[in-house]
């Protein structure tokens, strides 16, 4: 099927007589026939759900879909694209441990990293994603688990290098994770490119219409975890007496042991409602994520002609973008609703600009159906240090701004009254 197809029916296929829509199983737990068939579930040698905090078949249609729409084996819905990531990384990084991801991320990728995960004793080596394959190989240190990049860069729209990436992470027996969250399956498959495991914050596209957070992390099933790098996948485990993941699941392991270990002991796993309504918003995904690119090229067009009050536009679609090459290759078909752009005067003028419109909303969230826009220096970014705001490409004047689906003339309109505020 092809990937219009599959947001529609991969995940789901109701049987002679079923509901055509996916159901809401809103239920915490499931009723079995006999102990021996629980037992069985306990050893995962029974396939079944046991418990919502682990599985439930309205979420694990969605996850369903979502492997599919990526290219993966398996995928596993959690809470928050935070937890995501968090899961992510956590599955194949302990205390001592280190991974390498490129500065410019999200600011709340950057906290977790920096500050959180240090506490618990795991290291975030930050390396300038256009270093050349030397630089990057040289900060590689014996204890390096993975790597990470965002394929577009929240909130400075730069195009990560998967293919360089991957390229490296093999060459040391290192799966690189990939946060795809702002170009989605329907612009970019990570995986197609060497990718090992993919992250969404569905919260943003994938659900599309700001009805609730989540997040998925989706594995490829491509990775050799055997390498003698990851033992937690090779070794018996002991929390789960003494699965071996590689040797009992295959191509299955890490996603298996993210859901059986991780998201037992978290407890980061959604709500029926919340995977229906995420599946609501899958189903329309290639035709939104055409109408934003489009919205979003003729905005960063415009924006660009008007040099006497705009200082620069990043979007990786403009001929004249620094990204425009890498764009051409992972982002062929666009490169979403987000534009990054400078007014004139700084922060100031960058504050008057956002309090002057009137279609466009001011709210810390991006991605969505309705245009809105953010300073993510005032927001998603204020925790950073300037340092910090420099290497994530944001500088003080920095309007990021999402595209909505509305008529195109509106939302220039809209601009058009920002610009004359300044
Ligand atoms: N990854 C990216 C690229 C994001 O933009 C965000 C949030 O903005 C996250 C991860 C975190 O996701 P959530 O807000 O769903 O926890």
């Amino acid at each position: 099927m092809k990937i219009e197809t599959q947001c529609l029916h991969a995940g789901y296929s109701p049987k002679n007589g079923e509901p055509r829509v996916l159901p809401i199983y809103q239920s915490t737990t499931y009723r079995y026939d006999s102990t021996d068939h629980v037992g069985q579930l306990f050893d995962l040698t029974a396939a079944g759900h046991m418990y919502s905090r682990i599985s439930n078949p309205t979420v694990a249609a969605v996850e369903e879909k979502i492997a599919a729409l990526e290219g993966g084996v398996g995928a596993l819905c959690t809470t928050s694209g935070q937890a995501a990531n968090l899961i992510a990384l956590l599955n194949i990084c302990s205390a001592g441990d280190s991974f390498i991801s490129a500065p410019t991320i999200y600011g709340g990728t950057i906290n977790l990293f920096a500050v959180t995960l240090k506490r618990f004793g795991i290291e975030c080596i930050f390396v300038d994603a256009e270093a050349s394959e030397e630089e990057i190989q040289a900060a590689i240190k014996p204890n390096t688990r993975a790597f990470f990049g965002e394929t577009l860069a929240n909130p400075a729209v730069c195009v990560f290098d998967i293919e360089k990436f991957s390229r490296i992470a093999h060459r040391n027996g290192l799966p690189l994770i990939i946060d795809n969250t702002f170009a989605t399956p329907v612009l970019c498959r990570p995986f197609e490119f060497g990718a090992d495991i993919v992250t969404h914050s569905t919260t943003k596209y994938l659900d599309g219409h700001a009805l609730q957070v989540g997040g998925v992390l989706v594995d490829s099933g491509r990775f050799d975890w055997s390498n003698g790098k990851f033992p937690e996948l090779t070794e018996p485990d002991e929390s789960y007496h003494g699965v071996k993941y590689v040797q009992d699941f295959g191509n299955l392991a890490y996603i298996t042991k993210a859901r059986v270990q991780l998201m037992r002991d978290l407890g980061c796993y959604p709500s029926a409602t919340a995977a229906f309504y995420l599946n609501l918003g899958l189903e329309t995904l290639p035709l939104r994520m055409e109408r934003y690119c489009r919205n979003a090229e003729a905005v960063a067009a415009f924006l660009s002609e008007q040099t006497d009050k705009i200082e620069f536009v990043h979007y990786p679609a403009l001929k004249n973008d620094e990204y425009y090459e890498l764009a051409q290759k992972y982002l062929p078909n666009g490169c979403s609703g987000v534009i990054a752009f400078g007014v004139r005067g700084g922060r100031e003028a960058a504050v008057r600009f956002m309090d002057s419109l009137k279609l466009a909303s001011n709210e810390v969230h991006v991605a969505d159906i309705r245009t809105c826009v953010l300073h993510p220096a005032s927001a998603t970014h204020r925790q950073l240090t300037d340092e910090q705001l420099v290497a994530a490409g944001i500088s003080p004047g920095l309007i990021r701004f999402s595209c909505g689906l509305e008529n195109i003339e509106d939302i220039l309109e809209d601009i058009r009254l920002g610009l004359a505020a300044i």
